[in-house]
C-alpha cells in the first residue's frame, strides 16, 4: 500500500491517498479544505471511494469536489451522517475556510469497506463524534486514526456529539493493537501504536 499525505487548509488536517496492487486506482480519505491539491492528486487516475473517518468540516470540505469531478462515492460512520448535511453540526467555520459549505450525500459504512483493492475495517472509535471510525487495513498494518488518536495525544470530547468515556475506551482498544501498527492521523505527524501507548 502507499500513502500520500496532503496536509490541507488553516487547521492542516491530513488527507490521505492511498494506493494498493493497481497504481492507477486511489483511495481519498479525509479529503479537506483544498480542493485544487486533491483534484491535482488524483488527477490520472481512477479514485475509487472516498472514506472518512468522521464528520468534521475540516475533514470534509474537498469531497464534494472530488465527487463531482471523479465520481467516486462517499462512505461515513451512520452516526455522523447528518453533520454530512448541516454547516453547524460539521462545526463549519467560514472564517478560516477555503471552501464552502454544500451538503454532501454518503453512504453509511458496514464492517468492511474496500477501496483501491485495500479491504479496511471500519472500527467505530466514538468519543471525539459520536459516528467516528477508524479505518483498519488489517493485513498492512496500517490504520488511519482521523482525530481519535494523535502522536501523543487524542482528539477533543468538548464538542457536541462528544464525550470522554467513549473515546477513552476507543482510545484502549486501538492501544491494544499490534505494537509495529503504523497510525495515520488526521492532523500531525504518523507513527507506531506501540510508541504511543
Ligand atoms: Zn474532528
Amino acid at each position: 500500500m502507499k500513502i500520500e499525505t496532503l496536509v490541507c487548509g488553516a487547521l492542516e488536517e491530513n488527507a490521505y491517498i492511498v494506493t494498493g496492487p493497481e497504481e492507477g486506482v486511489c483511495a481519498v480519505i479525509d479529503p479537506g479544505d483544498d480542493e485544487a491539491a486533491l483534484l491535482r492528486a488524483v488527477e490520472g487516475r481512477k479514485a475509487d471511494k472516498i472514506l472518512l473517518t468522521h464528520g468534521h468540516y475540516d475533514h470534509i470540505l474537498g469531497a464534494g469536489a472530488l465527487m463531482e469531478k471523479t465520481g467516486a462515492p462517499l462512505y461515513v460512520g451512520a452516526g455522523d451522517m447528518a453533520m454530512l448535511g448541516d454547516e453547524k453540526l460539521c462545526l463549519y467555520d467560514p472564517g478560516v475556510s477555503r471552501a464552502r459549505f454544500s451538503p454532501l450525500t454518503a453512504t453509511a459504512y458496514g464492517d468492511t469497506v474496500e477501496a483501491a483493492g485495500i479491504v479496511f475495517r471500519v472500527c467505530p472509535t466514538p468519543g471525539h463524534t459520536p459516528g467516528g471510525v477508524c479505518l483498519y487495513a488489517e493485513d498492512e498494518k496500517v490504520i488511519f486514526t482521523g482525530d481519535t488518536l494523535f502522536m501523543g495525544g487524542y482528539g477533543r470530547t468538548d464538542f457536541p456529539g462528544g464525550s470522554f468515556a467513549q473515546i477513552r475506551s476507543s482510545l484502549r482498544f486501538l492501544l491494544s493493537l499490534p505494537g509495529e501498527t503504523a497510525f495515520y492521523p488526521g492532523h500531525g505527524q504518523c507513527g507506531a501504536i506501540g510508541a504511543n501507548r
